[in-house]
Parts: structure tokens; sequence; C-alpha cells
């Protein structure tokens, strides 16, 4: 009998094992795929966001400036690829300052340090490859860059050092609690615990209905990129996003920690949750996307292209409870 298990190995799952793994607890994380980090923690943009964006007062605002600051010790802790290189939200017009200058409110109310609204030639001295047409931005320090999967990689091996245990390539298929314990069925067999942690990602909202808790529906939403090579890698050396839309943060050009550029993602809704496609049109979408901020990008520098699918809540925060028929 195990005192939690947590289903799912991405970012989520394996920080929480890491974090359990500091008590005297028998611990153990159920994973479907071969590996740890193959959802979406495998394929994203790998930004430790400064924590502006989200709406105040939600989960996400909390957690996100929250998480902002403990990034730099967990990756330094763990010998993790980390780099707070900064970010911009660009301003092309009135109505986008306008948005910037929202953003930079709601960034101080859910507490971002160092953030500043910086005109035009601020912004060209900053990024001197930032298209003319700029007007403005919203410049936050303490935008960050990390690379997720080994981040995720190396929580699992310091929970697993520390006792954690790991049952990779075994789908959880039902879970049910009689008295104080969860059965959980996989395709390994009967696993038995006292406390269980869903950590789905994609499929949280299965495990969820499994249980019986508050309905909720994950939507996928499709973002895919394209990966430049390291000659092209300093062509900015700050994380640049666009004034963003009801379909979200847009198009963004980021160095990554290992010295490559990316451009990406688009925001596409889907029906099925496993489809990492790319398509012609995507690429050709987020390269016009990219090229609205950055100047000079040359679709010869690609080096490959990817998809990584979003957990969208139809909640739209965060959902982080004890679902009413558990306690
Ligand atoms: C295009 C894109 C861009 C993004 N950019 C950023 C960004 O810049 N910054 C940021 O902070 N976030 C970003 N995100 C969001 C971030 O990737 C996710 O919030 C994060 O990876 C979610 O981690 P997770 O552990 O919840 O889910 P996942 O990484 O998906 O892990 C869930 C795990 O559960 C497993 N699982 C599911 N069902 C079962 C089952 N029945 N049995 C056993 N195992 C199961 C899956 O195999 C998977 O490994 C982005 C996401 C996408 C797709």
């Amino acid at each position: 009998m195990y005192d939690v298990a947590v289903i799912g190995a991405g970012i989520i799952g394996t920080s929480i094992a890491r974090e359990l793994s500091r008590y005297d607890l028998k611990v153990v994380v159920i994973e479907k795929s071969s590996d740890i980090a193959n959802g979406s923690t495998k394929a994203n943009s790998g930004i430790v966001h400064a924590g502006y964006d989200a709406k105040e007062g939600t989960l996400k605002a909390k957690f996100n400036v929250l998480g902002s600051e403990m990034y730099e010790d967990i990756c330094r802790e763990l010998d993790v690829p980390y780099k707070r290189n900064g970010s911009l939200v660009l301003a092309f017009n009135d109505e986008d300052l306008k948005h910037i200058e929202m953003l930079y409110k709601r960034g101080l109310i859910n507490g971002v340090r160092e953030l500043e609204v910086i005109d035009k030639n601020k912004v060209l001295s900053l990024e001197p490859n930032i298209q003319r047409n700029v007007v403005g931005a919203l410049y936050a320090k303490t935008g960050a860059i990390v690379s997720p999967f080994e981040l995720a990689i190396a929580l699992a091996e310091n929970a697993n050092q520390n006792g954690v245990e790991f049952m990779l390539s075994t789908k959880v298929f039902r879970v049910y609690k009689d008295k104080e314990v969860f059965t959980i069925e996989t395709s390994k067999g009967k696993v038995e615990s006292r406390y269980l942690v869903n950590a789905a990602g994609l499929f949280a909202d299965d495990i969820n209905d499994m249980l019986g808790g508050e309905r909720f529906r994950i939507i996928p939403r499709r973002g895919e990129y394209c990966l430049f090579d390291k000659l092209v890698g300093g062509m900015v050396t700050r994380t640049i996003f666009q004034t963003p839309t009801n379909k979200g943060k847009g198009i963004l050009v980021s160095p990554t920690v290992h010295g490559n550029l990316f451009v990406g993602p688009n925001a596409v809704e889907m029906d099925k949750k496993d489809d990492v496609s790319t398509t012609k049109e995507g690429l050709e979408e987020i390269l016009r996307g990219g090229s609205r901020s950055v100047k000079g990008l040359n679709p010869r520098d690609i080096i490959t292209s990817f998809t990584g699918i979003r957990a969208t809540p139809d909640k739209r925060d965060f959902i982080i409870n004890i679902p009413t028929k558990m306690q």
C-alpha cells in the first residue's frame, strides 16, 4: 500500500513527487508513456512567464508569480539550464499600447517585480532586430527561459534517488475509492494508495470523471513551432511577445537555453488530444507572425518543426482542489 500515488510524470507530477520525497512517505508515480515528460511538458515554449499576463485574483496569477521566483533556485539545485533573459511584449499601434498599459497594471497587482513600459528607442537599443514599426513595449526583466523536459527528468531522478517509485509504460484505466483506500487499475495490475494526485495533464478530466469529481473538460489546443539553427540563435536575446489577443499570447520569437531560436506557437483547437502533426499552413502562419516582430527570419535556417498540445481547462484557470466527493 502506498501513501501517495501520482498519475502523470510531466512537470507537475514530477514536481509533486520530488516535494513529497522530502517526507517519510511511500510514493509512486504512474505514467503511461515509456519516459518522463512525454506530454505537454515535452513540447512547449519553455518560458518562465513573469506573471503580468494572468488575470488578477486567479490561481494562475498567484502561482505564476510565486513559481517564477522559485525557478532559478530549483534549476540551480538540479543543474538544469535556466536563464533570466527578460521578455518584451511589443506594441505596434495605439490599441496595443493601451493593452500593454493594462498588462503593466495587472503585473503590479499580481506582484511582478521589475516591470516597465519602454518606448521605441529603448526597444530598438535592447533588441536591434525588432521591426522598425514598433512603438513601445512592456519590458519584464524577470521573464526567463528553461529546458522544461530536462527539468522534469531532473525532478524525477531526484525524487527517485529519495525513494519515489516510478511505474513507466503503465496506463491508468480505472480508479475508485473504497473507505480510505484508492484502488488504481493499470495496464500492469492494481495499485493501492491512501492518497491520489491527478496530474494527468490533457487527460486529467478523464481521471476526474473516473472518481466522480466536479466535472470539467480539457480542450486540446495545438501549438506549432519552428526551431532555428544556433547560427541565428542570437537574433534576439530576450523573449519577444506580441500584444496578446483573445486567441492567446500570439506568436513569439525567443532564444532557447541551448542557444537556438524558436518561432511559434499558433493556437488551434482540436478534437484529438494526441495529434502532434505539423501542417504547412500552421508553419507558414507562425513564420508570418514571427516576422511581424523580428526582421531577417530566414526559413532556410529552420532545423526542425514540432507541435505541442496545450491542456486548456474549460474553467480557464488552474484546477487545484480536492473534489468534494473525496473530502
Ligand atoms: C504549445 C505550448 C506552449 C506552452 N508554453 C508554455 C510556456 O512557455 N511556459 C509555461 O509555463 N507553460 C507553457 N505551456 C504549458 C505547459 O507545457 C504545461 O502547463 C505543462 O507542461 C503541463 O504539465 P503537466 O505535468 O500538467 O502535463 P503533461 O506534461 O502533459 O503530463 C501529464 C502526464 O500524464 C500522463 N497520463 C495521462 N493520462 C494517463 C493515464 N491514464 N495513465 C497514466 N499516465 C497518464 C501523460 O502521459 C503525461 O506524461 C505550453 C504548452 C504548449 C502545448
